[in-house]
């Protein structure tokens, strides 16, 4: 598997809609590839501080949008 092939099934994965072959396929690649792991560990906690902040104060749409994009901004 390449990363991109990876990176499209961490999104699947995180949103909870991976099958348990592909599933398999993931986490070998993320055992071989150091920059896909922490690529995955940081899309992990980015959706659990959104979904944290969604809950605490309903977010609008919008702000939960910019704060997806500071995140991005922050990780690169
Ligand atoms: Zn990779």
């Amino acid at each position: 598997m390449n990363c991109n092939k990876a990176m499209v099934l961490m999104s699947a994965a995180i949103d909870g809609e991976l099958t348990s072959k592909e599933g398999e396929e993931l986490a070998q690649h993320l055992a071989e590839c150091p920059e896909c792991r922490s690529e995955f560990q940081d899309a992990k906690n980015t959706k659990i501080i959104i979904r944290e902040r969604v809950l605490r104060v309903k977010a609008p749409k919008t702000l939960i949008e910019s704060i997806v994009k500071l995140t991005t901004v922050i990780s690169t």
